[in-house]
C-alpha cells in the first residue's frame, strides 16, 4: 500500500506533523473537528474583531516554532512576531529587565538592577538562579513551592511563582520543580535571546496553522475541517478512520488530539489502551482571558505588564501588538478558583497604575482544560505507540517543555520523523 497518512487534530502539533510529512513527499489528510485550525491556539471572532481563544506569548527559546513560522513566511519574523528583551514590569512596586548582554550575565544584570528588591534579595535571587542553571539535581517528586522554600518571600511572590504559573500553568504547590528548572535553563542557560519574550502580532490561526494548510494543499494534501474522527480500527497492515459521514483507510495515523480527547480514540485499539489509560489520569488547569475594549486612543506605556496579587497575572495591549487600538487582554493562568467577577478584579489591578476610562465592551474566554497540570512524575508518553502504524503528537508527549506551542511543534516533527523512519 502506498503510504498515505491521516493526521487527526489540526492544532499546532498536528499541523506541524502534517507539514513535515507532506514536505517529505507523503500523501497526507488532516482531520480537524472544528471549523478553525489551531486547537488551543486559534483565532476567534468577537465583536467584529479577530482575537484569539487565549492571549499567547512565546519565548525566544522556542526555536522549533519560530523557525517553522519563519520558514513558511519569511516576512513573519519581521511583521508577525515582536521580540522584546525579557521584562517583568509590575508597577508600581517591581520591575526587572534583562539587558542585551551575553547569557547568563543578562539575568545577573537584570536581577541586580531590579527595582523593588533590596540587596539581600537581589543576591539571594542571583545565587539561587546560578545554582538552578548549574547541575542542580532535583528529586523528581519536588514541587516548585518546595524548590523555592528557602528564597525570601518577596522573591517567591514577585518572581519565581509568577514565572512558574505563566510557564507551567500550574500552581507552585503542584508544579514540577524539574520542569520549572528545565524552562529556566532553556530561557537563561543558552543564548541571551532565548529569554526574549516573543509576542504574536497577528491571530494565532494566521500565524502558523493557516499557512501550513495552504502549503499542504499546494503539496497535494487534503485538509478536512469540521470533520471529527469518531472511530479508529487498526489492522496489521492499515488503519481505518470513521467520521460521521464516511470511513477511509490509511497506511498510518498520527493522533494529534489534546490529551483530554485521546482516551476516546485510544481505547478503541487494544495496543493503545495502556497509553489511553495513562493519559486519562491527567488533571487540567484553566486559563481565562478577558478582552476589554477601551477608547481606541488609549495605550499602555508598554505592550505588556505583570499584575500583582491576582486574579490576572498579565495585561497585554493588543493595540500595540495587533493594531487593535484600545483592546487590552487580561490573562489569568492556573485559574481554578476564579470568581464570576474576576474581570472587574483584573481591571482594579490595572487601575493601581493606569486609568484607561470606561470600557466599551468586554468578553471573556475561559478555557477550562487549557493545559494538563504539569505535576511531578507526570507520565508523558513517547510519540511511538505499541501499534506500529499509529503515532502520537501533542504538547503532552515526552519532551523538555511543559504544555506550550513549542512542545506541540517539537512533538509534531518528532512524530512525523518516527513515522518516516518506518516507511
Ligand atoms: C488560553 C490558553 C493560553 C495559552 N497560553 C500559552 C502561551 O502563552 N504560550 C504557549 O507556548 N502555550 C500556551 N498555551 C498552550 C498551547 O496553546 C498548547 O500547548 C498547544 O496549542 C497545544 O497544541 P496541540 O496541537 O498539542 O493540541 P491542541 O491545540 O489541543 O490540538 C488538538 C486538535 O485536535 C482536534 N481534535 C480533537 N479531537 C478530534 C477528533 N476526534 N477528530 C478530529 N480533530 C480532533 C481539536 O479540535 C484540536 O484542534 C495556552 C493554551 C491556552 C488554552
Amino acid at each position: 500500500m502506498r503510504p498515505s497518512v491521516a493526521i487527526v487534530g489540526g492544532g499546532w502539533a498536528g499541523c506541524t506533523a502534517a507539514l513535515t510529512l507532506a514536505e517529505a513527499g507523503v500523501a497526507v489528510t488532516l482531520f480537524e473537528a472544528s471549523r478553525t485550525l489551531g486547537g488551543r491556539a486559534r483565532a476567534v471572532e468577537l465583536e467584529g474583531q479577530t482575537l484569539d481563544n487565549g492571549q499567547h506569548i512565546l519565548l525566544g527559546a522556542y526555536e522549533q516554532t519560530l523557525q517553522l513560522i519563519a520558514r513558511l513566511r519569511p516576512a513573519a519574523l519581521q511583521h508577525d512576531l515582536w521580540r522584546l528583551p525579557l521584562t517583568l514590569d509590575q508597577p508600581p512596586d517591581f520591575s526587572l529587565t534583562c539587558p542585551r548582554l551575553p547569557a547568563p550575565l543578562h539575568l545577573l544584570a537584570g536581577l541586580l538592577g531590579a527595582r523593588g528588591l533590596n540587596w539581600g534579595e537581589k543576591l539571594a535571587a542571583a545565587r539561587w538562579a546560578h545554582a538552578l542553571l548549574g547541575n542542580a539535581d532535583i528529586p523528581d517528586q519536588l514541587t516548585v513551592s518546595q524548590l523555592t522554600c528557602n528564597q525570601p518571600v518577596k522573591l517567591r511572590n514577585l518572581l519565581w511563582h509568577p514565572l512558574c504559573v505563566s510557564a507551567l500553568n500550574t500552581p507552585p504547590d503542584m508544579a514540577s520543580a524539574r520542569v520549572f528548572r528545565d524552562v529556566i535553563r532553556a530561557a537563561f542557560g543558552g543564548r541571551a535571546r532565548h529569554s526574549d519574550l516573543v509576542l504574536p502580532r497577528r491571530d494565532l490561526t494566521g500565524l502558523l496553522p493557516a499557512p501550513v494548510a495552504a502549503r499542504l494543499i499546494e503539496l497535494g494534501g487534503e485538509v478536512r475541517l469540521a470533520c471529527r474522527v469518531t472511530t479508529l480500527e487498526a489492522a496489521p497492515d492499515a488503519v481505518t478512520l470513521g467520521t460521521r459521514d464516511d470511513t477511509s483507510i490509511y497506511s498510518h495515523v498520527i493522533l494529534a488530539v489534546a490529551p483530554q480527547h485521546l482516551p476516546a480514540l485510544a481505547m478503541q485499539v487494544a495496543a493503545l489502551e495502556p497509553v489511553g489509560r495513562a493519559v486519562a489520569r491527567y488533571r487540567y488547569q484553566p486559563i481565562a482571558t478577558a478582552y476589554v475594549q477601551y477608547d481606541p486612543a488609549f495605550r499602555l506605556p508598554r505592550p505588556l505588564f505583570a499584575l500583582a496579587d491576582g486574579p490576572a497575572q498579565f495585561v497585554f495591549d493588543r493595540g500595540q501588538s495587533h493594531g487593535q487600538a484600545g483592546v487590552l487582554a487580561f490573562v489569568a493562568s492556573a485559574a481554578a478558583d476564579l470568581s464570576a467577577n474576576w474581570p472587574d478584579q483584573a481591571v482594579a489591578q490595572l487601575h493601581r497604575f493606569v486609568h484607561p476610562g470606561p470600557a466599551r465592551w468586554r468578553k471573556c474566554i475561559v478555557e477550562k482544560q487549557a493545559t494538563y497540570a504539569c505535576v511531578p512524575r507526570l507520565a508523558r508518553p513517547p510519540v511511538h505507540t505499541l501499534h506500529p502504524r499509529i503515532f502520537l503528537a501533542g504538547d503532552y508527549t515526552a519532551g523538555p517543555y511543559p504544555a506550550t506551542l513549542e512542545s506541540a511543534t517539537q512533538s509534531g516533527v518528532q512524530s512525523a520523523g518516527a513515522l518516516l523512519e518506518q516507511l
